[in-house]
């Protein structure tokens, strides 16, 4: 039988994927688990990777030479990220736009009146208009900011208020940047991968009394995180 990519049924692919995840215990939650049966991932891979939208594996965003991260890692990062309605949420790297569109869909869900919010910072221009197309067209573009920017200096650049309750970074950082410590709310929680341009360690920063408390959560690769307070370029 030939098999058209236009024939994919993608609910199907979803759902087993899901299924699988669940299965290996990377996904533990009612609340992740619906994020990830809701956002269509292959709304966010490139245009020609469609097909390899729920192998569960990182896939390259065009020639930019950056990806959309792999949906286990999404799915681990979630669940050490303890969302709610109503918090408000700083990504560094939006790439695709997926993990902000699954946090939105977490913060915020559809038709709810609350104020959840995720705000996501890019660097690379391509991946701004790319990511705010797959936000417009799957419907999370109301609940979810794509800026322009170096992520490492927080948002707004070296504002030394305490504007989220959760700030995430989805690429490899020498350290977890100043900024994003003051910009983080007490009880707050950063994830960020730390390490060097090849392996690092996801770590997990609750911020108690003012101080950042820091646990090791697993090994992983991201791509690096490029900035004034990242590796350079
Ligand atoms: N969360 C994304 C995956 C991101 S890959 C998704 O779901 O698709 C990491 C992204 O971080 C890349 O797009 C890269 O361009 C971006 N990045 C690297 N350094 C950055 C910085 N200093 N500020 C903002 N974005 C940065």
């Amino acid at each position: 039988m030939v098999f058209l990519k236009k024939d994919i049924d993608y609910s199907i692919l979803r759902k087993r994927m899901v299924d699988g995840l669940v299965r290996v215990g990377m996904i533990r939650s009612k609340e992740v688990e619906r994020a990830f049966l809701k956002v269509p991932r292959e709304e966010f891979v490139w245009h020609n990777m469609k097909h390899l939208a729920y192998e569960d594996t990182p896939l390259p965003l065009g020639n930019t030479g950056q990806t959309i991260s792999a949906p286990h890692m999404v799915a681990i990062m979630l669940e050490e990220f303890d969302l709610k309605k109503g918090l408000r949420v700083l990504e560094i790297g939006a790439g695709s736009g997926y993990s902000a569109a699954l946090m939105a869909e977490i913060v915020q869900p559809t038709e709810s009146e609350n104020q959840g919010h995720v705000t996501s910072i890019e660097r690379v221009l391509e991946l701004i208009n790319f990511a705010k197309d797959n936000l417009k067209r799957t419907g999370y573009f109301d609940r979810v900011s794509i800026v322009f920017g170096d992520g490492t200096l927080g948002y707004p650049e070296r504002s030394e208020e305490m504007l989220y309750d959760r700030i995430v970074v989805t690429a490899a950082a020498p350290y977890i940047p100043r900024y994003l410590g003051i910009q983080l709310k007490e009880d707050g929680i950063i994830l960020a991968p730390v390490g060097n341009t090849f392996m690092q360690t996801l770590v997990k920063a609750i911020k108690y009394r003012g101080r950042m408390e820091v646990r090791e959560v697993c090994g992983c690769m991201f791509v690096p995180l490029i900035g004034e307070n990242g590796f350079r370029p």
